[in-house]
């Protein structure tokens, strides 16, 4: 995508993106600001990779990081929006900073980016578990999810609005804003004699959408 940013000084921004085909045009008029903060903000900047095992410094729009993602870091593509993966690792008590591989669901026409990852909390070791949403936050929020883990008659549930890419996912688990598992739960959760993380995470990712009287609808996917 061709980025045309036409600055009318004093009375409007002017933004033109030619899309690839050159067939449709998007203009967008913005108040009068500075083009670097215009530049931070523009809604057709390129997206960074959201690959997060190791920096990264490819930006692109989403259909091509999509295709990056899949070929150059070999990661998982699932389609529907339903899910069950099991995160492993053999000597989990030796790993306090880990992230596993991300995994990419594709529904409602839209790409996610499942993350999980093992940090410290203060002193304490946890897991944590979020979704992100390949597009920016306006769109992001059309969206909900939810993470389930348990075992043995226990269970924790974390439903949330995934995150836009836009926001980092150093930045997301930082806010905590996902299903937080401290150690000693995920590996009563492993079941085994506790060597093991062998964690079992369910989900579920549905759209809202708002009839006339104001009501949400969850829309489940075909
Ligand atoms: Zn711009
Ligand atoms: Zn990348």
């Amino acid at each position: 995508m061709d980025i045309l940013c036409v600055p009318h000084a004093k009375l409007g921004y002017t933004i033109v993106a030619l899309l690839a085909d050159k067939s449709s045009v998007i203009s967008e008029i913005f108040p009068y600001y500075s083009k670097i903060k215009h530049e931070a903000m523009c809604s057709f900047r390129p997206y960074s990779c959201p690959y997060a095992g190791s920096e990264c410094s490819v930006t692109g729009d989403i259909p091509y990081l999509v295709n990056h993602l899949r070929d150059d870091h070999k990661v998982d593509m699932h389609s529907g929006c339903t899910f069950n993966h099991r995160y492993v690792k053999s000597n989990p008590r030796e790993v306090e900073n880990a992230t596993w591989m991300l995994t990419v669901f594709h529904c409602f026409g839209q790409y996610f980016c499942l993350h999980f990852e093992a940090f410290q909390l203060g002193m304490a070791p946890v897991y944590m578990a979020f979704l992100r949403f390949m597009g920016d936050e306006n769109e992001a929020r059309n969206y909900s999810y939810s993470l389930e883990v348990g075992a043995n008659g226990r269970k924790m549930v974390w439903e949330g609005t995934p995150r836009s890419v836009r926001d980092s996912h150093r930045k997301v688990r930082d806010s905590h804003d996902g299903l937080l598992i401290q150690r000693n739960m995920a590996l009563f959760f492993s079941g085994g004699d506790r060597k093991e993380l062998k964690l079992r995470i369910t989900g579920r990712i549905w759209k809202e959408t708002q009839t006339p009287d104001g009501t949400c609808v969850p829309v489940l996917c075909s």
